[in-house]
């Protein structure tokens, strides 16, 4: 819980709790924020669907797309 300051009508001051808001998931390599991932606390991210937690994508909610990419490349040319 976070605490805030609140001015009432009657000009005083008092504190209310406020739930926290979380963080943007970021990419694990680039650190840029990630897309298609809803910014929501874990209880209400369990009353969702898989598919709309993340992008159905592999690394999905984990890697941006460009490093996604990147790592396919890297693999490929290992087999090849
Ligand atoms: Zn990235």
């Amino acid at each position: 819980m976070k605490r805030v300051k609140v001015k009432l009508p009657s000009k005083r001051m008092v504190i209310r709790e406020r739930k926290k808001k979380p963080k943007i998931q970021k990419c694990a390599i680039c650190k840029k924020p990630l897309h298609g991932i809803p910014k929501l606390r874990a209880t209400e991210l369990k009353k969702l669907a898989k598919s709309e937690k993340r992008v159905e994508r592999p690394y999905g909610g984990y890697l941006c797309s460009k490093c996604v990419r990147e790592i396919m490349r890297e693999r490929a040319r290992k087999i090849a």
